[in-house]
């Protein structure tokens, strides 16, 4: 086994403070339970997190809300489990895919040396009917962005040389988890965590307070209903990606330990890509 597949880090790259609980609040759960180190980044500084009918938007009041969410997200890591939660502070609502993000995200892959990366789609779904809050401008930079510096600016040491004289080394992220995704292709059951899920989600008094009961509703139900797909009674859905050259074959995942802790989806024919997307089969306990 190699010196990275032993390494039980995990980075979650999102925009916004909530993100990553919406999507991914169980399996980070789960993977934090089952001994992985979890590390949040979080893109933007929340600030434009008030009500829309706001009469105040000022700096001061935008400030305010920054802290409360930051806040809110240091409590909702807790209840999950995660290490820390790193902000990068880009004005809210204005996140673009910029070079200088890039490097930022690559000096932190670098630092961190993360095994797997959850982040958000860099593109929109157009099936079965678009949904028009789903795709927030500042998901979408922050999915183009964290998949830029993936691949392959922290893998390669001729991106970034400043980098490199800060000692910063080469790191190659081996899986992508994508929330959001356009085409999905794997589970996450969360039937043990789906509780810490609601618990963290709750943290975010700020943006879910008023509508809390009928959002915990809304994703028990959702869960259970992607839970059904897969055989589990709560289930997280993704786009899972393996870093591989194109050609190379699909990874078993059964040498890993860890993979058996989470169910597969069932097999299904995936269309023939040069690409390294892959689909795990066949590990469930
Ligand atoms: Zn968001």
């Amino acid at each position: 086994m190699s010196e990275q597949e032993q390494n039980k880090v995990a980075m979650v790259i999102v925009a916004h403070p909530d993100d990553a609980e919406f999507g991914a609040g169980g399996t980070i759960a789960a993977w934090a339970r089952e001994g992985w180190d979890v590390y949040y980044v979080i893109c933007t500084d929340g600030a434009g997190g008030g009500p829309d009918n706001a009469e105040d938007v000022g700096p001061a009041a935008r400030r305010a809300i920054s802290e409360t969410r930051k806040r809110e997200q240091r409590a909702a890591c807790e209840v999950l489990g995660v290490k820390d939660a790193i902000f990068l502070d880009y004005p809210d609502g204005q996140l673009q895919p910029t070079i200088e993000l890039r490097r930022g995200l690559v000096r932190l892959l670098r630092r961190y040396r993360p095994t797997r990366v959850i982040c958000q789609s860099p593109d929109r779904s157009w099936s079965p009917t678009f949904i028009i809050p789903r795709f927030h401008p500042d998901h979408l930079a922050a999915g183009q962005a964290a998949l830029a510096a993936i691949y392959p600016a922290s893998q390669n040491g001729w991106d970034f040389p400043e980098l490199l004289e800060e000692g910063l080394l080469p790191h190659k992220v081996g899986e992508v988890y994508f929330t959001g995704a356009p085409v999905m292709n794997y589970a996450v059951d969360i039937s043990e965590t789906f509780d810490l899920k609601i618990a963290a989600l709750r943290a975010h008094a700020s943006q879910l307070g008023d509508r809390f009961a009928e959002l915990e509703k809304m994703f028990r139900t959702r869960s259970a209903e992607l839970g059904a797909k897969y055989g589990m009674a709560y289930a997280e859905e993704f786009h899972r990606s393996e870093n591989q050259p194109p050609g190379a074959a699909a990874a078993t995942s059964t040498s890993s330990p860890e993979a058996t802790q989470e169910s597969l989806a069932p097999p299904r024919p995936l269309a023939p890509t040069r690409g390294a997307t892959t689909m795990d089969e066949g590990t469930r306990p």
